[in-house]
């Protein structure tokens, strides 16, 4: 589905270990203070003087994370960058380095490598980061790669998922989905694909989740506003493992149970008309459905003013003593526990 523009194909054997590294990483700059030493000794050398620092890595792996059939190599290594950057900004910290590691086999030219990480300096781009490190080895199956960002927070600034209290709005940023549905359109085109190469897919209907699946962003923008706002969360965590498995996490580790509307869950209207059209029920999706780099929060009521106009943050529930347990209250107001449901369960 996806054309293949470089009618160049350099084998890596041509370049040796060194030379890909050389030529991979010839672009990056230093932009942070905090980086002393980037790319080029045996160990970067950070300093953050009187900052705590966060560190948070993800591991992408071809065949069970993604799909190169439909996923272009650019937008991989731009959404490996963002997925760790989320987890970041879930610790309501300022990312500022990675380490950018992988594993390819020959089967992969040159230009390809060189497409991952146009991805990957896109995202240090935009967001700001420094990359500093990484390493690149052979694999003799498939592609793999692996991020590790690094970020700093004030000395008690940093939110975990264990703060949440009682009587606490449950805050969910964007909406929620979008990455699910998209793989589901990506998936059945591929098949479509596969029967008639010839076919060209009128995608112009989803252009929207296929985005929020192939080139999501991270929530840098909602910690600023947060700041901007004087509103410090309770507890924090990134949902792209799913909004129900996170929700049940930030209650186990805060001790709290919660009540969450299934009616105030933000959907976009594609997501709505997408789940209709492969008659797949909305809310499933938006609890289960993963992938979505949103952040999910709890503040205290006293807040409440403070974010309620903001269109970028939809109060969905609130929490409750522990003892009351986690539900969906519905539309039709009847009662559900959550359950744990991983995304790669679902079905
Ligand atoms: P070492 O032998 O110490 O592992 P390498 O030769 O692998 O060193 O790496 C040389 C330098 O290039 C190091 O600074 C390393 O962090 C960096 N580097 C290696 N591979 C990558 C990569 N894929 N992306 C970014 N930096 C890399
Ligand atoms: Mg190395």
């Amino acid at each position: 589905m996806i054309e293949d523009k470089n009618q160049q194909r350099t084998p890596l054997s041509e370049l040796g270990e060194f030379g890909l590294i050389d030529h991979l990483t010839r672009n990056f700059k230093i932009q942070h203070k905090s980086t002393i030493k980037g790319i080029g000794d045996d160990a970067a050398v950070l300093n953050f003087k009187n900052k705590n620092v966060v560190v948070t890595t993800d591991m992408l792996v071809e065949g069970v994370h993604f799909d190169l059939s439909y996923v272009p190599l650019k937008h991989l290594g731009y959404k490996a960058v963002i997925a760790n950057l989320s987890d970041v900004y879930a610790m309501n910290a300022k990312a500022t380095q990675v380490t950018v590691s992988i594993a390819v086999s020959n089967r992969f030219p040159l230009e390809a490598v060189e497409e991952l990480y146009a991805g990957i300096e896109t995202a240090a781009s935009i967001y700001n980061i420094d990359v500093v490190g990484g390493d690149t080895t052979s694999s003799t199956t498939g592609l793999l790669i692996s991020v590790t960002a690094i970020g700093e927070v004030e000395t008690g600034s940093e939110v975990y998922r264990s703060g949440a209290k009682p009587n606490d709005l449950l805050v969910v940023s964007g909406d929620v989905g979008g990455a699910y549905m998209g793989l589901q359109v990506l998936e059945r085109e591929k098949e479509v694909f596969k029967v008639n190469p010839q076919n060209q897919p009128d995608l112009s209907l989803y252009t929207y989740i296929i985005e929020r699946q192939l080139k999501p962003e991270a929530r840098k923008d909602v910690v600023k506003l947060l700041e901007d706002l004087e509103v410090r969360p309770t507890a924090m965590i990134d949902i792209s493992d799913g909004l129900s498995s996170e929700i049940i996490h930030l209650c186990k580790n805060s001790d709290v149970g919660c009540d969450l509307y299934e009616g105030k869950i933000p959907l976009d209207p594609q997501v709505i008309s997408t789940c209709e059209e492969f008659n797949i029920d909305s809310t499933t999706v938006a609890l289960n459905g993963g992938e979505d780099y949103e952040l999910l929060f709890t503040i205290s009521q006293d807040d409440y003013p403070k974010i309620k106009a903001n269109p970028h943050l939809t109060v969905i529930g609130h929490m409750k003593e522990a003892k009351e347990g986690l539900h969906l209250v519905t539309r039709a107001n009847t009662r559900i526990p959550i359950k744990a449901q991983g995304w790669k369960n679902f079905n």
